[in-house]
């Protein structure tokens, strides 16, 4: 089929919640993927963080090739070997102790918000306020979106999950002001992904850290965008020198097949108790076996050490197209997690990049936002600042 053929057909019989572009994938390697129709594409897109180790990483592809082999599904009734590994993987790579599977961001989100809720229930007094923060994102299910702080995503859907109250971002005294008699949990992003890449100050995340120890509350990170090698350590909170209670993963953790994990310590994991939560797909063998192929490539610390390296240079060589050009305002980020603000919408840009073969993506409108797989090397992001610097241009 052309791509023509495949937009068609999507628009006759599609929910049209998504606005795509008129473009079908076929076909992806490293950084690069093919359209329908033959045209190649660089990738400084990667699935929205979730393509940490380029399209098709051959660890990835052979672990699915021998579990599909192997065992598709069992139920949650009985074990199986690759959630197990997984988990352990999990918690060995950071401070949790238990892990819970489950199959995209907004279910580990989910998660999370339920584990605080029955802490508070049996543990804290009562408490049952989550505070979350205004430019957050934490998915679309109606916990997740009454957590998200963009009022975009919540027309029509009103009323939302009560016992969620939004704090603006990065402002320490607001958190403090906010922690009510009620409040049990601080759900935060370490970087806010889709609310345009918002870097805190160095001493929010410790400071937050310190106040939910002040206040025997739960401090919940939800690394699902900002995990995973993305910021050039495993987990943004790396960089921040504290630990989370709780903590969300997904995105990059299948390798390009949709998982999620909610990792916690082992006393506050006990609290969800058998029977209190739980989903038909969460371990399931395939995404397991992918993840554990995937969180194993991603955890080397030369892997980390190179998105560190790409990510200083595609920093500066923004950095210099915000010299050429009039309308980018501020380059910021950490790690591969970038983006250039601008002073007008991002969409053109964005269209004219994918017209000379450039994935590249808009968040809040005018944040242009770059996640290139980590696997990327320095002349492929000189190749994609090109397209950028003529996409501005023209
Ligand atoms: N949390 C963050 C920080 C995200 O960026 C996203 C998705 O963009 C989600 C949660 C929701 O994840 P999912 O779309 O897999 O439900």
């Amino acid at each position: 089929m052309t791509n023509a053929e495949i937009v068609a057909r999507a628009a006759a019989w599609d929910v049209p919640v998504f606005a795509r572009f008129p473009v079908a994938f076929v076909r992806g390697e490293g950084c690069r993927v093919w359209d329908a129709d033959g045209k190649r594409y660089l990738d400084f897109f990667a699935g929205l963080a979730v393509n940490n180790l380029g399209h098709c990483h051959p660890a990835v592809v052979e672990a699915i090739r021998t579990q599909a082999g192997r065992l598709l599904h069992v139920s949650n009734y009985y074990h199986n070997e690759p959630a197990g590994a997984l988990a352990e993987l999990l918690c060995r790579h950071t401070f949790a102790e238990r892990a819970f599977l489950c199959n995209s961001g907004a279910e580990a989100n989910e998660a999370a918000m339920k584990l605080v809720r029955r802490w508070g229930a049996d543990h804290g007094g009562g408490r049952y306020e989550i505070l979350a923060t205004v430019g957050s994102f934490h998915g679309r299910t109606f916990g997740t979106l009454t957590a998200t702080g963009q009022e975009k995503y919540h027309r029509g859907f009103l009323p939302l999950l009560p016992g969620v109250r939004l704090v603006p971002f990065d402002d320490l005294a607001a958190m403090t002001a906010a922690v009510r008699d009620e409040t049990v949990a601080i759900m935060v992003e370490p970087i806010q992904g889709e609310g345009g890449v918002v870097v805190p100050r160095p001493d929010y995340l410790p400071g937050l850290r310190a106040l939910a120890d002040r206040r025997k509350l739960l401090l919940v990170f939800d690394e699902i965008q900002t995990g995973l090698g993305r910021t050039g350590r495993l987990f943004a909170h790396e960089h921040a020198g504290v630990t989370p209670d709780v903590m969300t993963i997904a995105k990059a953790l299948g390798g390009g097949t949709p998982i999620g994990a909610m990792v916690t310590t082992a006393a506050l994991a006990a609290v969800l108790t058998p029977g209190s939560h739980g989903t038909t797909f969460g371990g399931n063998p395939l995404a397991a076996a992918a993840a554990v192929a995937a969180v194993q490539a991603i955890a080397d610390p030369a892997l980390l050490a190179h998105a560190r390296s790409v990510g200083d240079h595609l920093k500066a060589q923004l950095e210099r197209l915000k010299v050429r050009h009039a309308s980018i305002r501020e380059v910021r980020g950490v790690g591969l997690m970038l983006a250039a603000e601008l002073d007008r919408p991002g969409a053109p840009v964005v269209s004219r990049c994918l017209e000379r073969g450039l994935l590249v993506n808009c968040t809040a409108e005018r944040v242009l936002r770059f996640l290139p797989p980590l696997v990327i090397t320095a002349d492929e992001i000189d190749e994609g600042i090109a397209v950028l610097d003529e996409a501005f241009a023209a």
